[in-house]
């Protein structure tokens, strides 16, 4: 879904290429980003799409440069070649286990209200992730449940060392989420090989929902295979009013997108972790 086809992206992304063509300068200002703390993240909430409640939060990151504000989608590629992306979600594992314990103190969000984290392929393949993510949470009070560690199916799909980074992650009680779900090539056939409790279905699957009559065939075969494989279902990039009523017909229970909130800093994600029950 993201930058990773190599000329295509190139050729259709101007913005893109200039990243390439700069990339050593621009991953030494990402070195000096991280130290300098303009890194930030962002929370964008998860719904219940029967009730409108809160169930948790996806945790983004976003690079504050020159005053702008850089998506991950800019300076990721480059992070991720050069393995700064491990520090990357380091940085926002860190923040956003702490954001986390800082709402329960406030008493915020719904009981169990859990923090969903990106993890880089190579922050995966890192020895000692699993103890290192351990003593983040055990530093800050958290249950392993609250956190959803977030991974492409393509990451997932990788190497057998990923897989079982990821057993070792749930057998501690974390949940794994396979993210961008039906955008990739070997979405059916390592299906029921990766370790994970959460199918992220991504905007490409959920966009035809707008339709009318709606195409829906691809995500109503996968609501069926994930239910076979027991994970729960979650659709990505939910925009408007007639999808989120075609997803709970499809028996999609959770949801996030624009149509709920777009995500934002802390304190302004601060007052929407409660229901969305005008919808
Ligand atoms: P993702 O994990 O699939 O995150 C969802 C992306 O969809 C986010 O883009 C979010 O802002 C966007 N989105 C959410 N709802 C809607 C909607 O209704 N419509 C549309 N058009 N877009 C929506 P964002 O924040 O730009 O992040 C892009 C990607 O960067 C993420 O995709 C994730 O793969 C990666 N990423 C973000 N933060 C981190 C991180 O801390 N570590 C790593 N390794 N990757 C990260
Ligand atoms: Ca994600
Ligand atoms: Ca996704």
């Amino acid at each position: 879904a993201k930058s990773h086809g190599g000329g295509r992206a190139v050729a259709h992304r101007p913005d893109l290429d200039t990243a390439v063509l700069t990339s050593p300068a621009l991953a030494a200002r990402l070195e000096q980003a991280l130290d300098a703390g303009e890194l930030e993240v962002f929370y964008q909430p998860v719904v219940e799409l029967a009730s409108g409640a809160v169930t948790g939060t996806e945790a983004l990151v976003r690079w504050r440069r020159d005053g702008a504000l850089v998506p991950p989608d800019e300076f990721l590629p480059v992070a991720h070649s050069t393995g700064l992306v491990v520090q990357v979600d380091r940085f926002v594992l860190q923040r956003a286990v702490g954001q986390l314990t800082a709402w329960d103190a406030e008493g915020l969000g719904t009981e169990g209200h859990y923090v969903g984290v990106n993890f880089s392929v190579r922050s995966l393949e890192r020895r000692g992730l699993v103890e290192e993510v351990l003593a983040v949470l055990g530093a800050a009070g958290l249950s392993p449940a609250r956190l959803l560690v977030e991974v492409t199916e393509e990451a997932a799909a990788s190497s057998a060392a990923v897989r079982a980074t990821l057993e070792r992650l749930r057998a501690h009680g974390m949940r794994v989420a396979l993210d961008d779900f039906g955008t990739g090539y070997s979405s059916l056939a390592y299906l029921e090989q990766i370790p994970a409790d959460v199918l992220k279905v991504a905007k490409p699957l959920v966009d035809p929902l707008d339709a009318e009559p709606a195409t829906d065939h691809v995500l109503r075969a996968l609501v069926a295979l994930a239910a076979d494989c027991g994970l729960e279902v979650l659709a990505e990039g939910v925009e408007t009013e007639r999808q989120r009523r075609r997803l709970l017909g499809l028996g999609v229970s959770r949801a996030q997108g624009y149509l709920f909130s777009r995500p934002l800093p802390a304190e302004e994600a601060r007052g929407r972790l409660t229901a969305y029950p005008e919808l």
